[in-house]
């Protein structure tokens, strides 16, 4: 019988607006707790083991700062999954995933023949009373650019995040295409 134990790397940049929750979602996910404040100009990279289908991943995800667009390259060529976050009390925020968005659009030959998936994330949805961006518009940004799209709060409700994470995890493990398939420039020739 094959082995499943010999984990699998994977690489997850959570990018978005400054102060649209990257840092607490990232802490969450890693720690399953909610801290509050962080250094914004802080960039890190962690790393947690899961079992996701039977298959043991070793999960590095790196928690970019606003200014890292600048360098983009560098965290797009890195990732296998890309985690857009916007806030979903931030019209602005939002604007900022969707430009986020067309710039990966943009460098998707470079990432050809690596799987990579990508999530568009409304985080802080506990404070729906101030909400700005509702769950339809999220959903048909996602759909253009044929990411997923989840909702989620850092601070007191994360399913919906880590089982969007958990389908990518699971299409890179079984090699299937993206929901709608994305041609590689290299795939005709
Ligand atoms: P980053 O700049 O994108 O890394 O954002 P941070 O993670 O530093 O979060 C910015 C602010 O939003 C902080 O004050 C956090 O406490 C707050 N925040 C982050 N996520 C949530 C959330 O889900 N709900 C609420 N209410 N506040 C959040
Ligand atoms: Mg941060």
């Amino acid at each position: 019988m094959r082995s499943t134990n010999a984990p699998r790397e994977i690489h997850v940049a959570l990018v978005g607006m400054s102060g649209s929750g990257k840092s607490a979602v990232a802490v969450k996910y890693i720690t399953k707790r909610f801290i509050g404040e962080y250094d914004s100009t802080l960039e890190d990279t962690y790393c947690r083991q899961e079992t996701v289908g039977g298959q043991c991943m070793m999960v590095w995800l790196m928690d970019t700062v606003e200014n890292a667009a600048r360098d983009e390259m560098r965290w797009i060529a890195w990732a296998d999954v890309y985690v857009v976050v916007y806030d979903v009390t931030s019209q602005l925020s939002f604007q900022y995933a969707e430009g986020l968005l067309e710039r990966i659009a943009r460098h998707e030959h470079v990432l050809c023949p690596r799987e990579h998936r990508t999530i568009l994330l409304g985080n802080k949805m506990d404070l729906d009373r101030y909400r700005q961006v509702s769950e339809q518009e999220g959903e048909r940004v996602a759909a253009q650019h044929k990411a997923y799209f989840a909702e989620c709060s850092a601070a007191t409700d994360f399913r919906q995040f880590t089982q969007t994470l958990h389908s990518t995890f699971q299409n890179i493990i079984s090699g299937a295409r993206s929901p709608s398939p994305r041609q590689c420039s290299s795939d005709s020739e």
